[in-house]
């Protein structure tokens, strides 16, 4: 009888499920004390701190008193380890020593990954050796003490290196039988125009990155001299899926386990330095911003802090005010903790010490209070208008918070940041909850978002501005959240008010739902709606001085929401057509005017852009 899955049978998972104590099975994650019969501990599933998750022997089972998981060591594995079914027991069938009997397909799957894994490892042991072999006087002997990456920091990161070359790994694991196919299939190569293959990593300083069970699953490089891009994060793969690892979470899960806290930063090198001054429970995201399933990781820890350290550039400190919020509507508690002077970590230990930085992680804000103080900086001087977006804005974050307390305590706080008496705030999100949202947003996935025939205007309106970043200065006035019955697309643009003019333009369209990572979906689906707004992969979004002017218009204003955000973009674009010409014009040489003509084929806004774009080229 085969399972499910169809390649294991039921008598193979129960063998797997006897051979398995699930007291030291969940006792090897999570730490159990006895307690009468059963064991008890913190749930690695929700966040606690009084333990409610209880593992009893005799029914070999777990259940959860607090949030209410249950299930058995099968159960356990798949979502404690975020494995499928096939790969828990065959995760549990190793743990035990028993050899499964497994089915073609299943047996394809699993060799599949295997392969995966040996060829990385034999790709660590290639750039390894290269750090071995290399000389003090090499660049990079030069680069690692520029750095200050000693011998024993590269021994504990396994760092490696490859020197310049298209084809030094390439060449190394085809040496050792290892096929093309599976090369790439690790991510290691690429496959270049002319058919050949070539290595991804090249003249570069290697940071292996390994999961919890210290298997290394893919590789970043920081380029050695100059180049860019400066770091290279490994494409997903079978074993690598971006948007749930850690790097550093095999060298850091001891200490975060001990000191129950972890210190979320940016890079592989602050990971690196912050572990050298004995900050080791630091981790970092691999070149992408916090995720939901990267939090689903951190609850399994227990942690009692989980601090977001950031740079104090302008950078750093969207990206806190982005993870602080994704932490608050995921309902765990974190702290922020911004690096004074501009410095990121790196920098911070060549002019601060273990203390001062002890004593910044001691006066680390609470996630909403750093967002509230925020908001209350980016309003305080604006006018009446922008300070309601912004407190709309924060009571939106607070509505999404589970726990009634959390949400009392929260609108407290908003109530005496901006003096507004707290029964106004409860009363609106009290109506806010009561109004019936027809289509909710749907939470990081893969879930599209569908729009009317009559939320048309709205998604063209949003599209164009994501793809013309330059016009908002011209938008933010006359373009209210009111303006927009799509209620998602209304709290979307209400969330880009909240940036200033210099902060929106400077985005480009693949930055949106990085920044606006809750509105992910939406934002795509936007993007996506009727193919109409392709983002050209040379895209560059235009500098502030060629930015549209907008003819001030009082009839705009007695226009309908949907007519007004149509007429808008139509001057917009008018605008913008007159402004290319103006461009064009001045463009002499034949070279620089077949780069422009095909730069302008690529935008492709629409089709009478380009058409008309096209001819005033063409008759010049
Ligand atoms: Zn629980």
């Amino acid at each position: 009888m085969l399972t499910p899955s169809g390649f294991i049978s039921t008598e193979q998972k129960e063998q797997v499920l006897k051979a398995t104590d699930i007291v030291q099975l969940i006792g090897s994650f999570v730490q159990l004390r006895a307690s009468g019969k059963n064991f008890l501990g913190l749930c690695p599933f929700h966040q606690e701190k009084t333990p409610s998750f209880t593992v009893s022997p005799s029914h070999q089972s777990y259940k959860c008193y607090g949030c209410g998981t249950y299930g058995d060591s099968i159960r356990f594995v798949m979502d404690f380890e975020n494995l499928k079914f096939f790969e828990t027991i065959q995760y549990l069938a190793d743990r035990a020593g028993i050899t499964l009997k497994i089915t073609k397909k299943g047996k394809k799957e699993s060799l599949q990954q295997t392969e995966i894994a040996k060829c990385l490892d034999s790709a660590q042991l290639f750039f390894r050796l290269n750090l071995k072999n290399a000389t003090g006087s090499s660049a990079i002997g030069s680069y690692l003490k520029q750095r200050m990456l000693s011998h024993d920091l590269t021994e504990i990161f396994q760092l490696g290196y490859v020197a310049k070359g298209w084809t030094n790994l390439h060449d190394y694991l085809n040496k050792k039988g290892i096929s093309t196919k599976t090369q790439d299939d690790a991510g290691l190569i690429k496959k270049g125009d002319k058919g050949g293959y070539y290595d991804r990593l090249r003249d570069r300083l290697i940071f292996p990155i390994r999961d919890y069970r210290n298997r290394v699953i893919g590789f970043a490089g920081r380029i050695i001299g100059d180049g860019e891009p400066k770091y290279l994060n490994p494409p997903e793969t079978e074993l690598y899926k971006k948007s749930s690892v850690f790097y550093g979470i095999s060298e850091a899960q001891d200490q975060i386990r001990k000191k129950r806290r972890v210190i979320i930063v940016e890079g592989y090198l602050d990971v690196i330095r912050l572990h050298e001054q004995s900050f080791s429970e630091a981790i970092a995201t691999c070149g992408t911003a916090l995720t939901a399933e990267h939090l689903n990781i951190l609850r399994r820890f227990n942690v009692n802090d989980n601090i977001l350290l950031f740079d104090g550039d302008l950078a750093g400190l969207k990206a806190a005010e982005r993870s602080a919020r994704l932490f608050i509507e995921n309902d765990i508690d974190s702290k922020v903790v911004v690096l004074p002077d501009n410095l990121d970590p790196d920098d911070y230990f060549k002019k601060y010490s273990k203390d001062d930085f002890q004593t910044l992680l001691g006066n680390a804000k609470y996630d909403f209070e750093f967002v509230l103080d925020r908001a209350y900086d980016s309003s305080s001087s604006s006018g009446m208008e922008h300070q309601k977006t912004v407190i709309d804005d924060i009571l939106l974050l607070a509505q999404n918070i589970k726990s009634d307390i959390k949400k009392e305590l929260l609108l407290s706080k908003i109530a005496a940041t901006f003096q507004i008496d707290k029964r106004t705030l409860q009363n609106k999100t009290q109506r806010k909850a009561d109004r019936k949202e027809p289509k909710p947003l749907p939470k990081l996935g893969n879930t599209p978002v569908t729009f009317n025939r009559e939320d048309l205007s709205q998604v063209k309106f949003m599209q164009y501005l994501m793809t013309n970043p330059q016009c908002f200065k011209q938008v933010r006035n006359r373009v209210q959240p009111e303006d927009f019955n799509h209620s998602s697309i209304s709290r979307l643009y209400s969330r880009f008010l909240l940036l200033n003019d210099s902060e929106f333009i400077t985005l480009k369209p693949t930055d949106f739902s990085e920044i606006f990572v809750e509105y992910a979906p939406l934002i795509t689906s936007l993007f996506h709606h009727k193919g109409e707004y392709q983002i050209p992969h040379n895209y560059r979004p235009r500098s502030d001085e060629t930015a549209v002017m907008l003819d001030e218009s009082e009839e705009l204003e007695k226009l309908h929401s949907e007519e007004r955000l149509e007429r808008l973009i139509k001057r917009l674009k008018n605008q913008k057509r007159s402004l290319d010409k103006k461009v064009l014009s001045g463009v002499n040489q034949d070279q620089d005017r077949s780069r422009l003509l095909s730069m302008i084929e690529k935008r492709k806004h629409t089709k009478a852009d380009t058409v008309a774009e096209k001819r005033q080229l063409n008759h010049k």
